[in-house]
């Protein structure tokens, strides 16, 4: 029997109001649909963090590709994925970098933070350890990372609530302690609740820029990099793992 889950590979459009905005999101995901506005996307670099084994390279998989694969395949270093979609007027691609969990990692490759948008740090309801060990994740972001940066927590595994070791109470609490702008628990395996992560990533960057346009951005003290003029394409990024990843690091 396949590990892999089919999924539903269908292109979704979700309809969001929030306070009085609404927001229309289609994911945008096939090159053909935008090769005329490509000029005209922002671009936004999103980094995953949490201890291994928590679900980060399944989530982003369950986002991006709608598959979900119960085998366990530790990610080495880091992969990026991509996800692309229109919010309202604007396209929107979010260069997702995920990464291995191995906080050794993190400080060998310190540049790994450098321009990040937002960062999703992870962990899984049914692991105390990976709940308990966010706070070194947590300071490790404070101390490489822009104040800017907009900041998540995800409790993934929510399926397995018969394991749950966290409740969900904690994981709200943490982000209320430490400011974060948002928390919620998922499901890769079940599909739940993975693009509401991202559409409200979405939303938030989206509003970000709003602002931006509206206001001077330094007005704003936001210093992370976004839109055309951030010319991150896939042959670069290519290049920067590269790089990244003959650095020596042992882990
Ligand atoms: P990472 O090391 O944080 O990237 O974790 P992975 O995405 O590789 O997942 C680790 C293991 O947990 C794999 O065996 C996955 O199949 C499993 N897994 C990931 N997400 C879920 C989930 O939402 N529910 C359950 N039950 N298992 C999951
Ligand atoms: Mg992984």
């Amino acid at each position: 029997m396949s590990n892999i889950d089919n999924g539903n590979m269908e292109k979704s459009t979700n309809e969001y109001s929030i306070d009085s905005n609404k927001y229309k999101i289609i994911e945008y995901n096939n090159d053909d649909d935008i090769e005329n506005v490509k000029e005209d996307e922002l671009i936004y670099k999103v980094i995953l963090i949490g201890d291994p084994n928590v679900g980060k390279t399944s989530i982003i998989q369950k986002l991006v590709t709608k598959y979900f694969n119960q085998k366990y395949n530790s990610t080495i270093g880091f992969d990026i994925f991509f996800y692309r979609v229109k919010i309202n007027d604007k396209i929107i691609k979010l260069n997702i970098w995920d990464t291995c969990g191995i906080q050794d990692f993190f400080s060998c490759t310190k540049n790994i933070f450098t321009d990040v948008a937002l960062a999703i740090v992870s962990y899984s309801i049914d692991n105390r350890d990976s709940f308990e060990n966010l706070e070194g994740w947590i300071n490790k972001l404070k101390q490489n990372s822009s104040p800017n940066v907009l900041k998540f927590i995800v409790g993934n595994k929510c399926d397995l609530e018969d394991k749950r070791q966290v409740q969900k109470e904690e994981g709200e609490k943490l982000k209320n302690d430490n400011n974060y702008n948002f928390f919620i628990e998922t499901s890769a395996k079940d599909d739940k609740f993975v693009t509401e992560l991202f559409d409200n990533a979405i939303v938030q960057l989206f509003e970000l820029n709003k602002l931006m346009e509206e206001k001077d951005g330094d007005e704003l003290k936001i210093d992370f990099k976004r839109r055309k003029s951030f010319v991150i394409n896939d042959k670069i990024n290519k290049n920067e793992k590269e790089n990244n990843n003959n650095n020596n690091c042992n882990c």
